[in-house]
C-alpha cells in the first residue's frame, strides 16, 4: 500500500501527497507486472475522487493525471464543469450504478460508464447515444461474487446480455467486477478475465486500493483507485 493521509477532514489536504502516492503507485504496479512476468503494458488508473472536493483533485490534476472515476452522477456534475474549464482533457468514469432517468445525462457528461448491467438500461443507452452522437465507453458489470445486494450482470448471464448489447448497437469495450469485500479477488478478476476473454473483449477494470497489484497481475487494462491516491473519503460511500 501506498502512503495515504490519516486525516478525514478535508481542509486538510497538506498531509495527503497525492503526486507522491500516485508515484507509489505506479512503481508497485510495474513492479508487480515484473513480479509475475507480465509485459509492462501500460495500465490505466483510474483515480476515484468521490466525495473529495476540489483541493484534492487538483493535486492529482496538477500532477498531470487526467482519468477520475465518480460514482454519482449529479456530484460528478456539481463538481467537474469547473476543473474541466482549466483541465479539458480530463477524461470522467462512471463506476457506479446507473438508473434510466439520469442515461441522458451520464451520455451527456461522462467518457466511459463502466455500470452497464441491464437490459432496460442498455436500451436507454442505445437510444441515447444515437440521439446525442455521443458514445461513452461502456463496461459491463459483472456480479463476479453473485450477492444480491450488488449491481453487475452474473456471470452465467453475461455472454448473452453482452450479446444483447452488441445487437442493440452498442460497442463493449469491456468488463468491469467489484468483488466481494471479505472474498479473496484473485479467483474473481480471473473469472472476469474468463468471461472477457471468451467474449472478445479487450478491457477489464478491475483491482482497487486494497488489490491492484494482483489485479495488474491478473490481466487488469484499467484500475479505479480512491483511497490509496486520495486518503480517507470524508464520509462512508453510501
Ligand atoms: C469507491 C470505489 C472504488 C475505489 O475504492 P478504494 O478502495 O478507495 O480504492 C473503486 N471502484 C468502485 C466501483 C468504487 O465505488
Amino acid at each position: 500500500m501506498s502512503v495515504a493521509g490519516q486525516c478525514a477532514d478535508p481542509d486538510c489536504d497538506d498531509i495527503v501527497d497525492v503526486a507522491a502516492n500516485l508515484t507509489a503507485i505506479k512503481a508497485e504496479i510495474a513492479a508487480a507486472l515484473a513480479e509475475a512476468g507480465r509485459p509492462a503494458a501500460p495500465i490505466a488508473i483510474t483515480a476515484v475522487s468521490k466525495q473529495h472536493g476540489a483541493a484534492r483533485i487538483l493535486q492529482a490534476l496538477k500532477a498531470g493525471h487526467r482519468a477520475f472515476g465518480e460514482n454519482r452522477v449529479q456530484e460528478a456534475m456539481q463538481k467537474w464543469p469547473a476543473l474541466r474549464e482549466t483541465y479539458q482533457d480530463v477524461e470522467l468514469h462512471l463506476i457506479g450504478p446507473l438508473q434510466t432517468n439520469k442515461v441522458k445525462d451520464a451520455v451527456a457528461f461522462f467518457d466511459a460508464i463502466e455500470t452497464l448491467d441491464r437490459p432496460k438500461l442498455a436500451a436507454a443507452l442505445a437510444r441515447e447515444i444515437d440521439k446525442q452522437g455521443r458514445a461513452p465507453r461502456l463496461f459491463t458489470q459483472v456480479n463476479t461474487g453473485e450477492e444480491a445486494q450488488k449491481a453487475g450482470v452474473s456471470p452465467d448471464r453475461a455472454d448473452s446480455f453482452i450479446a444483447d448489447c452488441i445487437e442493440l448497437g452498442l460497442q463493449i469495450d469491456g468488463l468491469m467486477c467489484i468483488p466481494p469485500a471479505e472474498d479473496d479477488p484473485a479467483p474473481h478478476f480471473a473469472l472476469l478475465a474468463k468471461i472477457a476473454a471468451r467474449n472478445g473483449l479487450e478491457h477489464l477494470s478491475m483491482g482497487m486500493s486494497g488489490d491492484y497489484a494482483l489485479a495488474a497481475q491478473l490481466g487488469a487494462t484499467h484500475l479505479r483507485i480512491g483511497s490509496g491516491l486520495f486518503g480517507p473519503r470524508p464520509s462512508p460511500t453510501p
